[in-house]
């Protein structure tokens, strides 16, 4: 197992509370869909998060929400070019079952940062058919929406009004307004909450459990 100190490169500040940060790879071997251990140097704390960058970038990239009051999403935060942090990885199975049958078709559905597995999936295998249902607070958090596929996207926006077609709500109304095919394969990333919410409707609607596959970030 890969772990090593990796040099920040660069910090991206998305939205009030969002960002991403790219490192340096250092080798770090990973399949689409998983997450590393990152702490700051000697502090033996850490947390998991999913790989945001495809599995064939030079650098890695992570995106991030800095919960108030935290350990280490703050920490992470204020991290400048030239830091470094500590990697440990790679780990879990929330990995696309046949990325290269280009006959499936794949429903990603995130809430907030939990979108991040599904940006990597795009990166890592641009080919494989998707849909991207992403439930924001705000319209600012429909992060990097040009990285995919134009009509692929669907920003499901619940605490304020859109202003570029945005859906109105939750990504829950937005299944129970949109009944989905029971011939895909759902991909649920995010908070439990939404994720046991999303899992009932999708059941509702006829999909097999079998083709529900969930990852709780928290
Ligand atoms: C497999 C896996 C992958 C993950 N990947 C990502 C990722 O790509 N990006 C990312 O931002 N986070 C991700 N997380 C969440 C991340 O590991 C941390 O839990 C998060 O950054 C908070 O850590 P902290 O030390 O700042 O907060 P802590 O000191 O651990 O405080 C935890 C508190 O924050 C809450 N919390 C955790 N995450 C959130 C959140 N996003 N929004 C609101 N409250 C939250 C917890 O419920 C808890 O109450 C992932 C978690 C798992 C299990």
């Amino acid at each position: 197992m890969h772990k090593g100190l990796h040099k920040v490169l660069e910090i991206r500040h998305l939205a009030k509370s969002t960002f991403s940060i790219r490192i340096e790879r250092n080798d770090l071997k990973f399949i689409a869909g998983q997450c590393v251990n990152i702490g700051l140097p000697n502090t033996g704390v850490n947390r998991e998060y999913s790989s945001y960058s495809g599995e064939n970038e030079a650098d890695l990239r992570f995106l991030i929400r800095e919960v108030e009051d935290g350990q280490v999403s703050p920490k992470l935060k204020t991290l400048k070019p030239g830091d470094f942090v500590e990697v440990d990885g790679s780990y879990g199975l929330f990995t696309l079952v046949s990325p290269h049958d280009l006959t499936r078709n794949y429903v990603f559905i995130a809430t907030g940062t939990g979108i991040a597995p599904f940006h990597c999936f795009v990166k890592s295998y641009p080919k494989i058919k998707y849909k991207i249902i992403h439930g924001t607070a705000r319209v600012e958090e429909g992060y990097d929406k040009n990285d995919y596929v134009s009509g692929s996207y669907v920003q499901c926006v619940s605490q304020e009004k859109g202003v570029n077609g945005e859906f109105s709500g939750r990504v829950t109304s937005y299944l129970q307004q949109n009944p989905q095919s029971k011939d895909s394969i759902y991909y649920l990333c995010g908070n439990r909450n939404m994720i046991n919410d999303v899992y009932d409707i999708l059941r509702e609607q006829d999909v097999s459990g079998s083709n529900i596959i969930t990852e709780v970030f928290f």
